[in-house]
């Protein structure tokens, strides 16, 4: 653009010194053809001539042909006509006045056709400024966009959070009617509903009932690409849109790498609505969506490998630590009871030196299993440590806790462990100690110890049973740990 009014400017400057030349050769014309005419005037000829001729050279008009032939003329009647008085001395006269107010009439014609030219050109320009002035709003308007997109979902570790978020973001952005980012599981490849606005609650309770179908249904999906349906009316679409006939659409799968989280769908009402700009901005946004999911994912791994133990796959004692005395205030805030159970393996080292520790971790792997089968739904396993195990059992006192404990005794006793060098198969029994609270203790530490002491009671008794610290303090003399007091 810069480049065309440098361009414009050197017109400018040439057509005022074209104007300033051909203003003065026709002053000095006029001068001599009213005040004197002499030998000097063909010299002003001649170089009016060749002015003219130069400035018809650079102007594209007929008029200069015409022009010409005039000062040819006039240049004629100068050299063969001298006497003053006759027919066509006052003919020359006449020829030079008329060349004057043709030179007059071109450059007057030269200039207003300049003077045209630049205004539609400076007003060209103009417009063309005006336009990328409101496309520079309008990117700046979609950078600040991503912007703002990109700081609301950075801050979210959850996948849910980061969902209803970009949606949230993705409204505003494109003014939508209507939108939805449908979640892909990754196992199934179902799509579900994850977030939305715009839909009456009944079709969206239709959509959770019936469900959407899998990525197979889905276009976006299918080309993990941008579709965009410019009138839903006419245009081909994919089925699950087939009941929408009024608007505009974009669908956009949500990736990172090649791992498919979702898609993002929008609407608006009428057709045509989304533009390739609009496009462009939809899909950088949901690049970013992508990416959020991706660190969401691998902050929820991370988590998860925090409070699990590798061998067995069981809530690990960090996640114990966080849980009991959770379970605490809740329990006491709701005036609720809740039991605590340690178990650990009998004979465990002599099991490991006679079979090997390969072995006995199959036995740890084959106890775990049998604990999660045989907790209730809302109980949790951990592994305390080395081959001890808890169990954390909300809103159950100990008789219940005690029911438990022995299901899953019984359990691990009739384990048959199939250790990897094919030995087997090994057998294996747990000892378990069960407290509750806040009967046997008000605080965590306490409770941990009560279970404990029941768990010791357990193992010196003759192991592979249950007790419980309530029968402990009960019957203080069938305790059988002798370094200790009698409860
Ligand atoms: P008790 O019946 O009194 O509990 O006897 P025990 O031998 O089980 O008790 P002790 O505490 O002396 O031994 C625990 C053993 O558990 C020692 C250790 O070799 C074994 N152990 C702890 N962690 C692991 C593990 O991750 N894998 C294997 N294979 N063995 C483990
Ligand atoms: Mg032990
Ligand atoms: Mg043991």
């Amino acid at each position: 653009m810069l480049k065309t009014q440098i361009m414009k400017m050197s017109e400018l400057k040439k057509a005022t010194y074209a104007t300033a030349f051909a203003v003065g050769v026709a002053l000095v014309w006029l001068y001599f053809c009213i005040f004197r005419v002499s030998n000097a005037t063909t010299l002003v000829i001649l170089l009016s001539a060749a002015i003219l001729t130069v400035f018809s050279i650079i102007s594209t008009s007929k008029l200069r042909y015409l022009l010409l032939l005039f000062l040819s003329a006039a240049l004629l009647l100068f050299m063969f006509i001298r006497r003053e008085g006759s027919t066509l001395f006052m003919l020359s006269v006449v020829a030079r006045f008329a060349v004057y107010g043709l030179l007059i009439a071109f450059f007057g014609t030269l200039l207003s056709q300049v003077t045209q030219r630049m205004y539609l050109d400076m007003q060209r320009v103009a417009s063309e400024r005006e336009e990328a002035l409101s496309q520079s709003r309008q990117w700046l308007a979609r950078l600040n966009a991503l912007v703002r997109v990109i700081s609301a979902i950075s801050t979210k570790n959850r996948l849910r959070e980061i969902f209803t978020e970009s949606l949230k973001e993705a409204r505003k952005v494109f003014n939508a009617d209507s939108g939805l980012i449908y979640s892909v599981n990754r196992e199934t490849g179902k799509l579900s509903v994850v977030s939305s606005f715009g839909y009456r609650p009944e079709i969206l309770e239709k959509m959770k009932e019936k469900g959407i179908g899998d990525i197979s249904s889905c276009l976006a999906c299918q080309q993990m690409g941008t579709v965009a349906v410019d009138d839903l009316a006419t245009d081909e679409k994919c089925q699950n849109l087939a009941r929408v006939n009024t608007g505009s659409c974009i669908c956009l799968p949500i990736t990172s790498g090649d791992t498919l989280w979702g898609v993002l769908h929008i609407r608006r009402r009428y057709p045509d609505a989304f533009t390739p700009e609009g496009i462009q901005l939809a899909q950088a946004m949901t690049y970013q969506f992508g990416l959020a999911m991706q660190r969401a994912s691998l902050f929820d791994q991370i988590n998860l490998l925090a409070i699990t133990d590798p061998l067995t796959g069981l809530y690990n004692y960090r996640k114990l630590g966080r849980d009991l005395p959770r379970e605490f205030v809740r329990s006491e805030r709701y005036q609720h009871q809740f039991s605590f159970i340690m178990a650990d393996i009998d004979h465990f080292k002599s099991f490991n030196d006679t079979y090997g520790h390969q072995a006995g971790d199959a036995v740890l792997r084959g106890v775990a299993r049998a604990m999660e089968k045989g907790r209730r739904e809302v109980d949790r396993v951990y592994r305390y440590g080395g081959e001890e195990f808890s169990i954390l059992l909300p809103e159950t006192d100990w008789p219940e806790a005690l029911e438990v404990a022995e299901k899953i005794r019984k359990s691990v006793e009739s384990l048959a462990v199939e250790a990897e060098d094919g030995e087997g198969p090994l057998k294996v029994s747990i000892s378990m100690g069960v407290a509750a609270f806040p009967g046997d203790s008000g605080e965590p530490e306490g409770l941990i110890g009560a279970a404990d002491e029941a768990l010791y009671a357990a193992k010196e008794s003759g192991r592979n049973r249950t007790l419980t610290y309530a029968e402990l303090v009960e019957c203080p003399r069938e305790r059988a740990r002798p370094d200790k007091p009698a409860v």
